[in-house]
């Protein structure tokens, strides 16, 4: 039914049903038309398309994995393929929509009551509020299971939340942010649904980031911010609960990373057909086809595993190693591919779109910049490489090299 990416090698995308394969083609065409030709320029002003709100609500982005407010029922491996196609396009807005939909409703959808998830849900996946996801910490990145220092102390029916957190992507603009936080009586991390704006909660916006700068992530202070229990996430009891939220979305990472190593990738092939050197296209050249080669070969290789990984999710049986070798394999291909396609480009690689230099038009090539730099946070975040990598290894070991 869809046209596939040429980027999909072997065709994974025609597992998917008609439906699933209709819906992306969708997906697709908003994203060409009302994403793709503004995202350099939003990422040069380090601003998220927020006015795209409405839309990615409309086309039912927000929500899709959870019975509450998806569209149609659907397979996570389908749901890869929508993350990959956001991040194709714009790997900041997959970040944004990442943050909203996957880690701050999925830790409604995991931890939440069954009046948490109503009152929730529905309103997020409308796009009439915004989300945000708070548990890094100025201190604590890799080590939050063990170092998280934000408490919450219950006094009577409410909480009062003390700490800060840092890197919190739409935390600055957020209408609702879930903190994580340790609990003074129990030593226990809970989950806080914090409604912004209130007394003792402020964000400010992280500026002169280098890489995802679609993305707007804020430093969080909280100095005796009350919550009443009835917005504590009623289903956490611990790190543990916290850990199945990020096994989930960890695997949408791999898929998020995936789109940004095509899209430098598509980027880099359209260019190697266009710029003429020697009197050549310069894809004619052995070396630059070999990249190419070499590139897709990552890409292919990373598309099986996440395919892989979801299907297991489908299964009920994907474990926190899955999802981590996942995410750590795929965010290091990227990385490799990314480096790869910038230098296709010559040193055209290293600017954002704008006036050609291949004679007027805009250059094809000119994408590959940003899909170099934010190949890096992507790298980073939702666990670096090394910490899932030593997931990876405390499954293979049975020895944890990490505490
Ligand atoms: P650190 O933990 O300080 O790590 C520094 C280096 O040391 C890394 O290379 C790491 O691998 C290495 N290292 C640490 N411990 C070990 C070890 N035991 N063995 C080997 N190597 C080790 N967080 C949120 O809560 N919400 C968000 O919405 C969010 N969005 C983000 C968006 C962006 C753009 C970025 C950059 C980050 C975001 N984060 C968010 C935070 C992100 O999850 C952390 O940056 C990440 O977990 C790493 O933590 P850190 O940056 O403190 O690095």
């Amino acid at each position: 039914v869809a046209d596939l990416l040429d980027a999909d090698f072997y065709a994974f995308q025609h597992t998917l049903t008609d439906a699933e394969q209709r819906s992306l083609t969708g997906i697709r065409a908003f994203l060409d038309t009302e994403v793709r030709p503004f995202a350099d320029d939003l990422w040069e002003r380090a601003e998220s398309p927020r006015h795209l709100v409405p839309r990615i609500a409309e086309l039912g982005l927000y929500g899709n994995a959870f019975p509450e407010t998806r569209q149609f029922e659907n397979s996570d491996v389908y749901r890869g393929w929508v993350a990959l196609e956001i991040s194709r396009a714009d790997p900041s807005l997959a970040t944004f929509i990442g943050v909203h939909s996957g880690l701050a409703m999925t830790s409604i959808s995991v931890g939440g009551s069954e009046e948490q998830k109503a009152e929730w849900l529905p309103k997020l996946a409308a796009g009439e509020l915004v989300a945000a996801f708070g548990l890094t910490e100025p201190g604590h990145g890799s080590d939050t299971a063990k170092g998280l220092e934000t408490t919450a102390e219950r006094r009577g029916d409410t909480w009062v939340l003390n700490g800060a957190k840092r890197w919190i992507g739409n935390g600055a603009f957020a209408d609702l942010v879930v903190i994580w936080a340790r609990d003074v009586a129990d030593d226990q991390v809970k989950g806080f649904l914090v409604r912004t704006p209130a007394v003792g909660f402020s964000a400010t916006k992280i500026e002169r980031k280098q890489s995802l700068r679609g993305v707007e992530n804020a430093d969080i202070v909280m100095t005796d911010l009350v919550i009443p229990e009835s917005d504590r996430l009623q289903r956490i009891d611990g790190f543990r609960d916290l850990a199945v939220v990020l096994r989930l979305t960890r695997a949408h990472v791999a898929w998020q990373a995936l789109g940004v190593g095509v899209g430098a990738y598509e980027g880099a092939l359209a260019y190697a057909k266009a710029r003429h050197q020697f009197g050549k296209p310069i894809a004619s050249f052995q070396l630059v086809q070999q990249k190419l080669a070499d590139a897709l070969a990552n890409i292919t290789a990373s598309i099986a595993l996440s395919v892989r990984v979801s299907q297991m999710q489908d299964e009920g049986v994907q474990r926190d190693h899955h999802s981590a070798m996942a995410k750590a394999f795929v965010s290091a291909r990227v990385r490799e591919t990314v480096a790869l396609c910038r230098e296709i480009c010559g040193g055209n690689g290293i600017q954002l779109g704008g006036e050609s230099q291949l004679g007027g038009a805009i250059a094809p090539g000119y994408g590959v910049a940003r899909y170099f730099a934010d190949a890096e946070a992507v790298y980073t975040f939702e666990g670096t490489y090394d910490m899932n990598s030593l997931i990876v290894g405390r499954s293979i070991t049975g020895i944890p090299a990490f505490v």
